[in-house]
């Protein structure tokens, strides 16, 4: 049972076919970032990889098992372990971006050439993208008539494999490195917000998910654009490494609601997995995607280049509290409130006018639970290039945003405490505050806190005009 991004026991399906089929079971985890460059784990993602691959270890010891650590090219690795251990059968669960489709069709047919049996299957999304069909048999690019369909499917999901009672191998004789051998864990020492956040594993996802559904759902509706309150599931890192499948999700919080919970908000809760599973949707389809606009007219967009601002927007001093206080949470915790992650990605591609790209490797990097078809989706919507995207018009403005959704700017003093002096009016917009609200606060503009970097006004209508141009591209 080669593991990758399921890195769980309970429902997984190439697991219990393993353990179904064979008398003896291997579980094995090999590290080839090379095979996903550009676009193999950042640095955010390695840290909860280390710890994710060390839950699962003690989760496969305490049923008799074992994980098998490697490092190297896969499928060499693959073909050692047949010739060491006799292994007739290589089981995985499948993953869907551009380079792991690539590897794992290569090294399919050459086990299949080699007279090795593999079994592969879906554990990672609820549909499988190519099942998924507009009436004229063609991929969706509109989220609604696409969760249309697949809510027509719902109802005959499956319901979630339980986890193998016990996985019997003889693996002592096989030689394994240790995890820390991997050296998944960033050398600098930037992530203890991270160990104060989360919990990686399977365990602490499915208690995660238990707490979630028994009462914050029910307010879902009302609270999940609220960045300074806890109101989301906090599931996605858990979603990426496969922690936690979405299957489990859907069917546990679809009896949560049979059970009492509120009804529209277990449905707007399930509809945003539905988005996760438009993004591999539009990811499998359309692979280009990770690197090229959707919209082709954004070849031509004239984007900007500026180390300076970039630099200022990565670290949170780009002297707008609301993105500065995303940014900073982002670095700190390895997470950003999606709400927050639209509002700086405007800022991004709009007001700085900077390729998405810029922004996605950022994310990449930076994120626990970065994720190559939801942050390409992510970005080109914002941006206005992608699917479903948000219209290149509609720049996010993060002082009404902070006004709405941070009424009284509890995220932006949690995360910009050098301004939590100044009044819920001016802590939104420090430059437009009255000196003497500034003197009051103890605050010098340029000192503690930057001069916002653009004109947000002018910024805006530099990026409509910017617009204008591609416009223009698609009437030639
Ligand atoms: P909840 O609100 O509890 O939602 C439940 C699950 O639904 C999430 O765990 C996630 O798997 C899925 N989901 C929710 N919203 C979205 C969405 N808009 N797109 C796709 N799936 C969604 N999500 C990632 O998992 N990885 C990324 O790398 C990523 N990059 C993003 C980049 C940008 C610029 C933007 C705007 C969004 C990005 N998102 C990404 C989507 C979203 O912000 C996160 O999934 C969400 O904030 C995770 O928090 P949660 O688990 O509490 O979400």
């Amino acid at each position: 049972m080669w593991f990758r991004r399921d890195l769980r026991l309970g429902d997984n399906p190439a697991l219990n076919h393993a353990v179904q089929t064979a008398q003896q079971v291997i579980a094995i985890y090999i590290h080839d970032p090379e095979a996903e460059t550009p676009w193999s784990p950042g640095a955010a993602s390695r840290w909860w990889l280390h710890h994710s691959l060390n839950k699962l270890d003690e989760s496969l010891r305490a049923i008799d098992g074992k994980l098998l650590i490697k490092r190297g090219n896969s499928l060499s690795i693959l073909q050692q372990l047949i010739a060491e251990t006799g292994a007739s059968l290589v089981t995985w669960n499948r993953l869907y971006e551009p380079a792991t489709i690539a590897r794992d069709s290569q090294i399919k047919k050459s086990l299949r050439e080699e007279g090795v049996e593999v079994h592969s299957d879906n554990s990672t999304l609820l549909f499988e993208p190519w099942t998924i069909q507009t009436k004229q048999q063609t991929p969706f690019k509109v989220f609604t008539p696409f969760w249309r369909a697949c809510q027509l499917q719902l109802a005959q999901l499956p319901s979630p494999l339980p986890a193998p009672a016990s996985v019997t191998s003889s693996t002592s004789m096989i030689k394994s490195m240790l995890i820390d051998e991997l050296e998944l864990l960033p050398s600098i020492n930037w992530y203890s917000g991270f160990e104060q956040r989360w919990i990686p594993g399977e365990q602490a996802a499915l208690q995660q998910l238990q707490h979630f559904i028994h009462k914050p759902v029910d307010n879902y509706s009302e609270q999940r654009d609220r960045p300074a309150i806890l109101g989301t599931s906090s599931l996605s890192p858990h979603l990426h490494f496969g922690e936690i499948s979405p299957r489990q999700i859907v069917t546990a919080t679809l009896m949560a609601e049979l059970s009492g919970a509120a009804r529209q908000s277990a449905d707007v809760f399930i509809k945003e997995v539905g988005w996760r599973e438009f993004a591999y949707h539009l990811l499998y389809h359309f692979p280009h995607t990770t690197e090229q606009p959707l919209d082709a007219r954004f070849n031509y967009f004239p984007w900007q280049e500026n180390k300076k601002l970039l630099k200022a927007w990565q670290r949170g001093n780009t002297g707008v509290p609301l993105v500065d206080a995303g940014m900073r949470e982002l670095w700190h915790m390895g997470w950003m409130h999606n709400r927050v992650r639209m509002i700086v990605a405007s800022f991004l591609t709009k007001n700085l006018r900077m390729h998405w790209l810029h922004g996605a490797r950022w994310f990449w990097d930076t994120l626990v639970d970065a994720d190559l078809a939801s942050n390409t989706l992510g970005w080109q919507w914002t941006a206005g290039c992608g699917a479903d995207a948000a219209p290149y018009f509609r720049v996010f403005n993060p002082v009404l945003q902070s006004e709405r959704f941070d009424p009284d700017a509890t995220y932006i003093r949690k995360w910009v405490p050098e301004i939590a002096a100044l009044s819920n009016k001016w802590i939104v917009s420090p430059w437009t505050a009255p000196e003497a609200e500034l003197t009051r606060a103890g605050i010098t503009l340029g000192k503690q806190y930057p001069l916002p970097v653009v004109d947000l006004a002018s910024s805006r209508e530099a990026a409509l005009e910017a617009y204008s141009t591609i416009k223009a591209v698609e009437k030639s």
